[in-house]
């Protein structure tokens, strides 16, 4: 009996030193305040650019959440994802609401002054999407036209400047950008004839079109666009982090499997 009582208390001492030296690390890295060392890892993005992000259900799934269940893997942290207006998600992450935004987020040198990106991991382009009985698939058939874009994206800007800047192409020339919350939105317009055209990235354009068999998508432009994942400036630890599992599912192949998986 004593034996056993002995035992007991060796072990639970063992197990309090244990608990309390755990707690005391914590404590540690909270005053230290960083936000990789929390037990969840949250990303910010809208999910309403399938096949990079989109709802199932109540769930955010897609390119950018399978890539960002690999990074929290890396990590060996849980995944929480949130999902808010694409205009919304720097301005977010500088006030550290998130601890990184993948969202088939286009690298600029904007976007750069305020957050820091990752390594490119996907190349896109912007796309028309237009009826198949009015096709529209230039800048010159875009004259005079009535322009959908997902507000804040490369492609409201590409619009914008045309119709807006002196030098712009669409200067002028009587067309009109009408800026939407989400490109589904403006599909939808499009199909109920409220809208000309839709400017949005490639895959999504193209994923838009799969469903809707009155609807084309066209390549517009010649402006390559590389899409990064957004950290908080001077987020270093988090970023190297986020390179290193870029970088690997990149060489194993697996950005391209996540893409077809998604755009079936
Ligand atoms: N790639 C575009 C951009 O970064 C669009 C992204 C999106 O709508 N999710 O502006």
């Amino acid at each position: 009996m004593k034996k056993i009582l002995s035992t007991l208390l060796i072990a639970t001492m063992t197990f309090s030193l244990l608990t309390g030296c755990s707690s005391k690390e914590n404590t540690n890295q909270n005053t230290e305040n960083k936000p990789a060392e929390k037990d969840t890892i949250v990303m910010y993005t809208n999910a309403e650019f399938a096949p990079f992000e989109y709802f199932e259900g109540e769930k955010i799934v897609g390119v950018d959440a399978d890539i960002a269940a690999e990074i929290a893997k890396d990590l060996g942290k849980e995944l929480k994802i949130e999902h808010i207006n694409f205009d919304s998600l720097v301005p977010s992450l500088v006030e550290g609401k998130a601890d990184f935004v993948a969202a088939g987020m286009t690298i600029t040198p904007e976007r750069q002054e305020e957050v820091d990106f990752s390594i490119a991991y996907v190349e896109s382009i912007q796309n028309i999407i237009s009826k198949n009985d009015a096709p529209i698939k230039t800048m010159d058939d875009l004259k005079g036209k009535k322009i959908g874009v997902q507000l804040g994206t490369t492609g409201d800007l590409a619009i914008s400047d045309s119709i807006n800047l002196d030098d712009g192409d669409l200067k002028g020339s009587g067309s009109e950008v009408v800026q939407y919350k989400n490109a589904l939105e403006a599909a939808q317009d499009l199909l109920a004839g409220r809208l000309d055209a839709v400017v949005i990235d490639k895959l999504p354009a193209e994923e838009i079109v799969k469903n809707n068999s009155s609807l084309s998508s066209v390549i517009f432009g010649d402006i390559s666009e590389s899409y990064g994942i957004a950290v908080q400036k001077g987020n270093k630890e988090l970023l190297d982090s986020i390179n290193k599992t870029l970088q690997r599912l990149m060489d194993e192949g697996k950005v391209e499997e996540f893409i077809t998986n998604h755009s079936e």
